[in-house]
């Protein structure tokens, strides 16, 4: 279970996020919605130590997560898939998935996860040799999931992994976040689309100017009069 209590974070003077406090339990998919600007890429960013918090803590199955560096959190075992993917654009599938597990041992282990996640992705096989800069936006999203995937994490901080891409697509890639839940992995997902995200989700939370101002199951919030005239 991943907690986030009274957590602040600022960008120089400018004050993003005021005491955000949320929890996601193992193999749930928590949902983060919020407009424009409420600060929910910046609360993932603060949550893997991209962004520095000023105030606040942060667990991990019960284990302090200090105030860390990317790949401290990724060791802790948490991996955020960021909105711009960042993929090694001019490197192949294959080597960005195997960097994926670049903190791991067991070469075994790593090339077994490998192929595991070839079998979940099977467009990433496919193009296994490709530059990741030749796949389409919907592909480079498969491989950004699947790199984070090979660090093995207990939780998985997706931000906006709908952005951009054909209805088809985003629906394949729900179908396998939803999957990802399944085999116990926790997922934080932010996302504009809240119908879509509200669907695959068990539980949510409304991020507005930096603060949770409103939480419940995906159903309750589905019900939500301030939920429905504002983000569905
Ligand atoms: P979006 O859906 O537009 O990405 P968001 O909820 O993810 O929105 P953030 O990107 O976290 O919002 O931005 C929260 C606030 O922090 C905004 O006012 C934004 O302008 C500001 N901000 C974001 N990144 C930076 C930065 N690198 N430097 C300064 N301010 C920033």
């Amino acid at each position: 279970m991943l907690s986030v209590r009274d957590l602040h974070a600022n960008y120089g003077s400018k004050r993003v996020l005021h005491g955000v406090s949320l929890e996601v339990p193992r193999g749930k998919i928590v949902t983060l919605l919020g407009a424009n600007g409420a600060g929910k890429s910046t609360l993932l960013k603060t949550i893997v130590g991209l962004l520095p918090r000023t105030a606040g803590a942060i667990e991990l199955d019960a284990v302090p997560l200090p105030n860390a560096t990317p790949d401290r959190a990724l060791k802790a075992g948490v991996a955020l898939v960021p909105e711009q993917r960042e993929l090694f654009r001019e490197m192949s599938v294959l080597d960005n998935l195997r960097l994926g597990a670049f903190l791991r041992r067991g070469t075994a282990e790593i090339a077994g996860d490998c192929e595991r996640l070839l079998d979940v992705f099977p467009i990433l096989r496919q193009r296994a040799s490709q530059l990741a800069r030749t796949l389409s936006g919907g592909e480079q999203q498969m491989l950004a999931i699947a790199r984070a995937l090979m660090s093995r994490p207990s939780i998985l901080l997706l931000d906006e992994p709908s952005l951009g891409l054909a209805p088809k697509i985003v629906e394949e890639i729900f179908a396998i976040i939803g999957q990802i839940s399944s085999d116990g992995t926790a997922v934080l997902l932010v996302e504009q689309n809240a119908a879509l995200a509200l669907d695959v989700a068990q539980y949510g939370f409304v991020l507005d100017l930096g603060e949770i101002t409103l939480e419940g199951s995906a159903e309750e919030l589905k019900m939500s009069p301030i939920v429905r005239a504002s983000y569905l």
